[in-house]
């Protein structure tokens, strides 16, 4: 377990020097000491970072990333996309998985995720038949984060219709479908296997489309999901508010909340498309916000308004979701720079109380994201996982920064491969940037991705 000195770390209220860090059996912090002689211990490095979360991924997706970015019809949308993906998603099995997931967490892991947060639908065979084990595809993501190091907060997703009248699910999407007893039976299962061996159990719930109320509520007055994490796919689509505002004469966000008891347990994946009133609910429930900013603007989604969201106090974390985007960095860029281009402004997330807008991007989604992955408080602080990374002080865009230029540098400025070191629960696992099984994890990835059997 992790036990040694930094010269400068980012603690949940900015730089300090000097830190020790200690980590216990459990993988938790003990000890995180400012200001604090280095004596005999090992040098961590020059600059320590928490790690960062990531609140939102779908691992089957890694292996279409980037091969739907061709015409395909006038109106190409999320609609349209989605039906790549359905297509892909038929394609996949337990051992597939397995592969397409282990490759996926080597290369967020180097980057600097430490935990990813797995919202799971693809439970069942392609003809919807149970895979025996049932639990098969969640055991293969399962087994991949183990391999890979990297914490896992698995969240089983509840699928049930086609759409907000009941349509009943097409074909590829029976693969998806569980009833709603059926699926507590396999949280329960999954929670007796898997918990506390560095395991949450959270569930997802897919989105209202797919979820009807009866079904909401039966699963949430389950006293299995009082202090588990909760997300759901809640405002990616203008189609999606319009087809609930016909139904139930409110839009997503508004329905959720007269629906639901939500706070602080639940994560709204693509809150998009909300109004302010619908920001301040989330902000005043402590629900986190996921925010997915390349997978967001790869599908057309939309702007979703961080400014408004942090003015009122709410909290959020980011998610690679589809994969189209890997590096935290670049969700975090993109969210400062759609505040800049809308208001014509600079440094917008930030301001004369905290001037670093990189270390405000990057602490305040390392506290969203902890909290949405079930962790509580995250950072480098007592209590928190002991998940952090090095950043490589020889790569010459970090070339005289001060410590306070540093985040900035890192984010913003052209920083190739930067991540030198990367810790989960107290272990180190990737080192000189590179994980300990990477060549043989790229290597099993790149055989399946050229094998004859191919992927959709
Ligand atoms: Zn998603």
């Amino acid at each position: 377990m992790i036990h040694g000195h930094c010269d400068h770390a980012l603690l949940p209220d900015g730089w300090h020097a000097n830190v020790k860090l200690r980590a216990d059996a459990a993988g938790r912090w003990v000890e995180v000491v400012a200001d604090s002689p280095r004596a005999d211990l090992p040098h961590l490095g020059r600059w320590v970072l928490p790690g960062m979360p990531n609140l939102h991924s779908h691992a089957f997706q890694r292996a279409m990333a980037g091969r739907a970015e061709r015409y395909s019809r006038p109106d190409d949308s999320f609609w349209s996309w989605r039906e790549t993906m359905y297509q892909h998603a038929g394609s996949m099995n337990p051992e597939r998985l397995r592969i397409i997931a282990r490759w996926l967490y080597t290369e967020m892991l180097e980057q600097g995720y430490t935990r990813v947060c797995e919202f799971h639908y693809v439970h069942h065979q392609a003809d919807g038949r149970p895979y025996q084990p049932q639990t098969a595809m969640a055991d293969a993501l399962v087994a991949a984060a183990d391999e890979v190091g990297i914490g896992l907060t698995l969240l089983p997703t509840l699928y049930q219709r086609g759409g907000f009248a009941d349509q009943p699910l097409s074909p590829r999407q029976q693969r998806f479908h569980h009833d709603t007893e059926a699926f507590t039976r396999l949280c329960e299962t999954l929670a007796a296997a898997h918990e506390g061996t560095g395991v949450r159990l959270g569930a997802a719930i897919h989105s209202l489309r797919a979820v009807g109320t009866p079904a909401l509520t039966e699963l949430l007055a389950d006293d299995f999901w009082r202090s588990r994490p909760l997300h759901i796919h809640i405002a990616e689509q203008r189609q999606e508010v319009s087809d609930c505002l016909q139904r139930h004469g409110r839009r997503p966000i508004e329905f959720l909340f007269d629906t639901a008891a939500v706070d602080r347990r639940y994560c709204l994946i693509h809150a998009t498309h909300a109004l302010p009133h619908e920001r301040a609910l989330m902000a005043n429930s402590g629900a986190v916000v996921g925010i997915c900013t390349t997978t967001e603007a790869n599908l057309g989604d939309g702007l979703f308004d961080l400014v408004d969201l942090r003015t009122r106090g709410g909290a959020w974390g980011i998610g690679s979701d589809s994969h189209i985007g890997l590096d935290p960095r670049e969700e975090l860029r993109w969210l400062e720079y759609q505040a800049r281009l809308a208001s014509g402004r600079r440094t917008v997330l930030a301001n004369a109380g905290a001037a670093d807008v990189a270390v405000n991007l990057w602490n305040e989604a390392v506290q969203g994201g902890s909290q949405a992955a079930g962790g509580g408080s995250g950072g480098l602080q007592v209590g928190a996982d002991a998940d952090w990374l090095v950043l490589d002080d020889q790569d010459a865009a970090f070339a005289g920064c001060t410590v306070d230029q540093l985040m900035g540098s890192w984010i913003f400025g052209p920083a190739r491969q930067p991540v030198a070191a990367v810790g989960v629960r107290g272990r180190e696992w990737v080192r000189s940037g590179r994980h300990r099984q990477h060549e043989r994890f790229e290597s099993e990835y790149r055989q399946l991705m050229q094998s004859a059997a191919g992927l959709a």
